[in-house]
């Protein structure tokens, strides 16, 4: 079976306890996941026995070429195709996707099928995105190597007087030439106090000298996200910055060993956090340890304090514990990892000692 049928099926096994006939599946990455289809409107129709991928004439060739799925072109809305075919396929339980339908379609959906019953689904195919193939491991170590290559050539191009935007732009330039097909996230380069806001956007002010550089990238490619964070000091660190920097990469190191099948992504969150409390830090570490990355920057499982899901050889996730001191600065270490049957890889190559530029 290929890939991507194998993965519908999985899918389908599901239909029964979610007491489902159809799924209707919304959500792009999951359609790409599902049907193989890149394109940026479209509809996901699955059935026990068939898959029908619903798009608008633009993807015409694009859908007939990258989908093993049946295909409908419908101009304008979808709507009208895909409540055809729920009519004619006489299916009276529907299951959707809330996190991934918009207001508006379900309400045009119940307005023309009266007789279906809608059924709100977990994130069921977001769980099966959880399990990488090796196929998908081997696109995000592109994306990591990309991303790393691309950071270490623009770090030898900063200077007092480059602004953010700057760097930014040099990274950027640099992933596309080394194979990334764009970002997997808006750029994040911070320098100073600005690096204590965990998600600055980066300014046109130079840089200047005396302080930490905060920069958080990811490149995309093949589909697949990476997702990195370094912090640089500009000019010889003070005790400060040696001391905040020296914690957080003692909280990041801590939590990497901490990563292994059977534990929960909260064990790990608490590793990280315990680390950082001793270090007196606690308070100033305002997100979560990490999250899982593929086709989004952002999947599950999330590395929070209360998420129980437990790791598995096959996922691939990030560990980024960070310390935000407001006025100073900000330190966060960032690495793309991947479990392993008896622990985990870290994929991410750049060094992780403190940089002085
Ligand atoms: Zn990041
Ligand atoms: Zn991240």
């Amino acid at each position: 079976m290929s890939q991507l049928r194998e993965r519908r099926a999985r899918l389908v096994t599901q239909f029964d306890t979610h007491k489902i006939e159809a799924a209707l599946i919304s959500g792009l990455p999951n359609i790409r996941y599902l049907a193989g289809f890149t394109g940026s409107n479209a509809q996901l129709l699955i059935t026990r026995d068939s898959a029908t991928l619903f798009t608008d004439p633009r993807y015409t060739v694009q859908a007939g070429e990258e989908s093993d799925c049946r295909v409908r072109i419908v101009k304008r809305s979808l709507l009208p195709g895909v409540i055809g075919a729920i009519g004619r396929r006489q299916i009276r339980r529907l299951g959707i996707e809330p996190g991934r339908m918009s207001v508006e379609t379900l309400a045009l959906l119940e307005k023309d099928t009266k007789k279906l019953t809608f059924t709100a689904l977990p994130p069921l195919v977001e769980q099966l995105r959880m399990l990488k193939s090796p196929e998908e491991i081997e696109a995000i170590r592109a994306s990591v190597r990309t991303n790393s290559k691309a950071y270490a050539k623009a770090l030898t191009r900063i200077k007092p007087t480059s602004s953010e935007n700057d760097i930014a732009a040099e990274i950027e330039y640099w992933q596309r030439r080394y194979g990334a097909s764009g970002v997997a996230f808006a750029s994040i380069v911070a320098a100073g106090a600005r690096s204590a806001l965990p998600h600055a956007q980066p300014t046109s002010e130079p840089v200047g000298t005396g302080r930490l550089l905060l920069i958080d990238i990811g490149a995309l490619q093949l589909g697949y996200c990476s997702d990195m964070t370094r912090v640089v000091h500009l000019g010889t660190p003070g005790t400060k910055a040696k001391k905040l920097y020296r914690a957080v990469l003692e909280s990041q190191l801590a939590a990497i060993d901490a990563v292994k099948p059977g534990i929960t992504a909260g064990q790990v969150d608490r590793v990280a956090r315990k680390v950082l409390e001793r270090h007196g830090l606690l308070k100033q570490f305002v997100h979560s340890t990490g999250h899982g990355l593929g086709l989004e920057i952002h999947e599950m499982p999330r590395l929070g304090r209360n998420d129980k899901t437990r790791l598995q050889a096959g996922m691939a996730i990030t560990i980024e514990p960070g310390a935000y001191v407001e006025g100073f600065g900000g330190v966060r270490i960032e690495d793309t990892v991947l479990v392993t049957d008896h622990g985990c890889e870290i994929l991410t190559p750049t060094p992780k000692e403190l940089v002085v530029v």
